[in-house]
């Protein structure tokens, strides 16, 4: 079963390729022995026989990129991911699960001559439900008698069943046209991010007094263009555009910076309303910090919540002019006691008051945005988990040893991985694979997420 739910919220499907551009995947599922191996050399145009591997943390051969006369595309073979078929009905739909989460399409794959089994039919509810485009394919039609079991599979209510020969090649182009047909035209779109290429998005947040305004003040200067986000209506102007280093950014809920908040009963709580909502509105949260002030309670929230939501965060050390030798050593201290989970977060220490080192802040904003794009293709992930899992693997817990069978990064913003072990994956394990993931591949300013899938 699953130790831990899957993070279904992963919005895009997708592999890198050089440009950044992003590959539709489609993910081919079906019961063993339907000829899914056979199907993926058959779409890959290899004619090689498909090694049966041994699953285990070696194992990174299970996307490939197609491609058809310049349309390129990653096929996932998800039938590698059965370990044994023991508890097969079980696996079938989370392998379904996978399929839909990761993939643009999915290709079904049916044996015509067995016809409809029970495992078939598990699958399509999960495909039905998914709305992911399927393309359904009744394999090892080597003949045309063999046709009228295929049509039968019109009853499924997936659409056209492609009679296919994976073995002889009948059927391959109208399947492939089908797979065209099915897979998005463009690159996956980013659902979350910059829409239009618009300006990107920054909260400045912090506690009152730590020197948001004055910190916008001294960004923004004279020269601030006030927009109303909701056009139309008389609600109050909540962002402005800013320009800093040759580039327009949007400061998100300045309104709510701007206002003073008066210590009447229930400041605090609006003031807490607004941070967090001004985090969700933005990619990138820069969170003030004064300085002169022992770090608090709600300082620490505040970075939290940034990290919870899932956006990038910069530190800005605010009101750097204050600090004397003593204070200094106490903040360093203070910062590598209680803010060792976000290490990873640049660091800027500023006086808003004298500009001191505020023109820093736009590159480590810079720096915390590219980390928080940043996308590893399956193939290199597996051959960094690879390396890690055999050079360090899991401690052994009651005689068992969980493994790491294969990983991949289904989204960013903020990166998200999803590994699939053998057995549940200890905390410590799960941190130790983020250390090491932060060491390989930077994802400065950003957090990351790790959802483990178990199967056992
Ligand atoms: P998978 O478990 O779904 O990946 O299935 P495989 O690709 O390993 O194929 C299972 C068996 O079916 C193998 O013996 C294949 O040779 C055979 N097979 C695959 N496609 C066809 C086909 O189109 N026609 C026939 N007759 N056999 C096929
Ligand atoms: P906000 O509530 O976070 O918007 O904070 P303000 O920008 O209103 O600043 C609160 C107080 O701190 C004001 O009196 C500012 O002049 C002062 N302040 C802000 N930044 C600095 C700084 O870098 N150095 C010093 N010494 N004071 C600052």
């Amino acid at each position: 079963g699953n130790a831990e739910p899957i993070d279904l919220s992963a919005e895009e499907g997708g592999e890198d390729v050089p440009g950044g551009g992003l590959l539709p995947v489609l993910a081919i599922v079906g019961r063993p022995n339907v000829g899914k191996s056979t199907l993926v050399n058959r779409i890959l145009g290899r004619r090689e026989a498909v090694v049966q591997d041994v699953p285990g943390v070696t194992r990174d051969r299970v996307s490939y990129e197609a491609n058809w006369s310049g349309r390129r595309f990653m096929v996932m073979d998800t039938g590698g991911w059965e370990v044994d078929v023991a508890g097969l009905d079980k696996r079938v739909a989370e392998q379904a699960e996978i399929a839909v989460e990761l993939a643009d399409a999915v290709l079904f794959v049916v044996d015509a001559t067995v016809g409809l089994t029970d495992t078939d039919e598990a699958f399509v509810r999960v495909l039905r439900r998914s709305k992911k485009p399927v393309v359904l394919v009744a394999n090892k039609v080597d003949n045309p008698q063999l046709e009228a079991e295929a049509a039968a599979l019109w009853n499924l209510g997936l659409g056209e069943p492609h009679p296919v020969s994976a073995m002889h090649g009948r059927g391959a182009g109208d399947m492939l046209d089908a797979i065209f047909e099915a897979l998005p035209k463009q690159p996956p779109a980013e659902t979350f991010g910059t829409p239009l290429g618009g300006p990107r998005r920054v909260a400045l947040v912090g506690k009152p007094n730590v020197g948001k305004s004055s910190l916008l003040n001294r960004l923004a200067g004279e020269y601030r263009v006030v927009v109303d986000s909701t056009a139309g209506t008389t609600r109050d102007p909540v962002d402005e555009m800013v320009e800093l280093g040759g580039k327009t950014w949007r400061f998100v809920d300045t309104a709510g910076i701007r206002r003073r908040v008066h210590h009447t009963f229930g400041a605090d709580y609006y003031a807490s309303l607004r941070t967090a909502a001004a985090i969700e509105k933005a990619e990138v949260a820069v969170v003030l910090i004064d300085v002169s002030e022992t770090l608090a309670e709600q300082d620490l929230r505040i970075i939290s919540k940034v990290a919870e939501s899932g956006r990038a965060l910069v530190i800005a050390y605010n009101k750097w002019d204050k600090l004397d030798d003593e204070r200094r050593y106490y903040l360093e201290r203070e910062i590598e006691q209680e803010l060792v989970q976000v290490q990873w977060a640049p660091r800027v220490n500023i006086s808003a008051s004298t500009g001191r080192h505020v023109e820093k802040l736009v590159p480590a904003i810079e720096t915390a945005l590219q980390g928080w794009e940043t996308r590893i293709s399956t193939g290199k992930l597996n051959a960094f988990l690879g390396t890690l899992v055999a050079e360090h693997p899991h401690p052994v817990r009651g005689g068992k040893q969980p493994r790491i069978l294969f990983g991949t990064q289904p989204s960013a913003k903020p990166p998200r991985f999803v590994l699939f072990a053998s057995g549940f994956l200890e905390a410590g394990y799960r941190r130790f694979i983020e250390r090491r993931l932060r060491e390989e591949f930077g994802f400065a300013g950003t957090p990351i997420e790790i959802s483990v899938r178990v199967r056992e």
